[in-house]
């Protein structure tokens, strides 16, 4: 079987997702000079850190980290790109591995009950074929010994108008598009929301304001890339 693949790689050999160099027979997903190239935002042992100022009078958000930076046009864009659409969910899984050796390092996140990634629309997901936080949740799930929910934190329709949007009008849009199952499923809990971008946080921000519904519940963040 090694002959075949090597004769396999010989025709299609593997290539970084990242900066597309073929890669080593002892590397996977991402070459080692990419690992160590990536812009990595050291925020998980920093209180008080940007990301978390980004939140501050919005939702009250306990902790929260990003594991890079996110440039245009740059490698973590590349590799994101890979992971939502040309199904490499293996960088998913790399992340959340890499996402939970990190939080691992840190007091912060000690007491995480439930770790929820961000949903996507039905219709999406059937398109797509999967929701690009499954794998990544799962890694960092099992890197962290917390257990993943996907099914409480919903996406739903909302009325949308096909008028130009303002500002305003767009934030107030996605605060409708979430809500949770069972409000009593999170009482007294700690839950880690998970997303691959963070840009605005409008997102976060509706999704975390649908756990403050739930008594006693407090919500931290870790998202893969956070845009300065
Ligand atoms: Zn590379």
């Amino acid at each position: 079987m090694q002959l075949f693949k090597d004769i396999f790689d010989l025709f299609f050999p593997e290539v970084c997702l990242a900066c597309k160099n073929q890669l080593y027979s002892n590397e996977s997903s991402i070459c080692t000079f990419c690992r160590h190239d990536f812009p990595q935002t050291d925020f998980t042992n920093v209180s008080n850190n940007q990301l978390e100022k980004l939140f501050h009078g919005r939702s009250p958000i306990k902790e929260a980290t990003a594991l890079f930076y996110f440039h245009k046009k740059g490698k973590v864009q590349e590799l994101i790109h890979q992971l939502k659409y040309r199904n490499h969910q293996e960088i998913g899984e790399v992340l959340g591995y890499w996402l939970g050796e990190d939080l691992k390092s840190s007091n912060r996140f000690k007491s995480i009950d439930y770790i929820v990634p961000v949903p996507i629309h039905p219709k999406k997901r059937r398109k797509r074929g999967y929701n690009q936080l499954t794998k990544f949740g799962e890694a960092l799930a099992q890197t962290l010994s917390k257990t993943l929910i996907e099914n409480e934190l919903q996406k739903i329709d909302s009325t949308e108008t096909q008028t130009r949007k303002g500002k305003m009008e767009r934030w107030l849009n996605v605060q409708n598009h979430f809500e949770i199952k069972d409000l009593s499923f999170f009482e007294n809990c700690h839950v880690l929301l998970i997303d691959d971008v963070i840009t605005t946080g409008a997102t976060l921000e509706a999704c975390s304001n649908q756990f403050l519904k739930c008594k006693n519940a407090t919500v931290s963040i870790a998202v893969i890339a956070y845009t300065e």
